[in-house]
């Protein structure tokens, strides 16, 4: 699953987009928010989630990444 963004929490500011290390998230300028625009892509790092200022990002891991 890629990053969910809370849109009450989010204001667009770019962190996470800057520091994801492959460049899955994009900003939405006119609705100022953060979405997955590959989110097949995404490596569940968390660096999305520990960075924003806002606490917006939520992570859901695949279940898969769970049962090992
Ligand atoms: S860092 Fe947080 S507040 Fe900023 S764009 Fe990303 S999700 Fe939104
Ligand atoms: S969890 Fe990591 S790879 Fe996935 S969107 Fe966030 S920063 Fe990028």
């Amino acid at each position: 699953m890629p990053p969910v963004f809370d849109a009450g929490k989010c204001d667009g500011c770019g962190i996470c987009d800057l520091h994801c290390p492959i460049d899955v998230i994009a900003i939405d300028e006119e609705r100022r928010l953060a979405f997955a625009r590959y989110s097949e892509e995404c490596w569940h790092c968390g660096s999305c989630r520990q960075d924003c200022p806002t606490g917006a990002v939520d992570i859901v891991f695949p279940k898969k990444m769970l049962l090992v």
